[in-house]
């Protein structure tokens, strides 16, 4: 490895952004010595913000999205349709859902999809939490996991759950390209698959 060739502080930087992903050794390298240019302030800000993030961060307890809240600004928002929860991934699908300003319900976040490929059960993802909501006034589920098989099947399990409760549940259009991740998608090609959803 080329970091091999230096100091012990360098290659621990090195290190450290090879461990994120998507990042390979060479970039990892680049970051690295792009730091080690910075002026020491930049960097203590970057380290600081980083810190104060990941320490504040919490699950929003309502819908279990990312926030720095008890409950996340959506949640918390009584002009909101609380009877209509959308069932999204992650909390950057959430977000690009929140971009198109065109869906006026509630979102649950499950934090992955179930893949027994990767040995991700339902109990790995937030569903406890979707069940325990689904004992309120909910007049309808929209399931917007990814077209991947893992959104796939996570849809499936999710509908099969809830068809007990006699709650209506929708899947949205399959206008989004399979194995396309949603925050990749534009507002566009969202608004339509949610229009275009379908009952369960
Ligand atoms: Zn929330």
């Amino acid at each position: 490895m080329a970091s091999d060739y230096y100091s012990k502080q360098i290659s621990n930087l090195i290190a450290e952004f090879s461990r994120l992903p998507g990042i390979g050794e060479k970039t990892a390298q680049r970051l690295a010595f792009h730091v080690l240019h910075m002026p020491i302030e930049d960097v203590k800000r970057f380290s600081d913000t980083l810190t104060k993030a990941r320490e504040q961060v919490r699950y929003c307890s309502v819908c279990c999205t990312l926030t720095d809240r008890e409950v996340c600004p959506v949640c918390d928002d009584q002009k909101r349709d609380h009877k209509q929860i959308m069932v999204v991934e992650d909390s950057r699908d959430m977000a690009a859902y929140e971009k198109t300003h065109k869906y006026g319900g509630v979102y649950h976040v499950l934090h992955g999809a179930i893949s027994p490929m990767q040995g991700i059960g339902p109990a790995d993802i937030r569903l406890k939490e979707l069940m325990v909501r689904l004992q309120g006034d909910v007049d309808e589920v929209i399931i917007a996991t990814n077209s991947s098989l893992e959104g796939e099947t996570t849809a499936m399990y999710i509908a099969k759950l809830i068809k007990p409760t006699g709650i209506k549940t929708t899947r949205i259009a399959s206008g989004v390209p399979v194995g396309g991740e949603l925050e990749y998608i534009d507002e566009v090609t969202l608004l339509r698959a949610l229009d275009g959803r379908t009952e369960l």
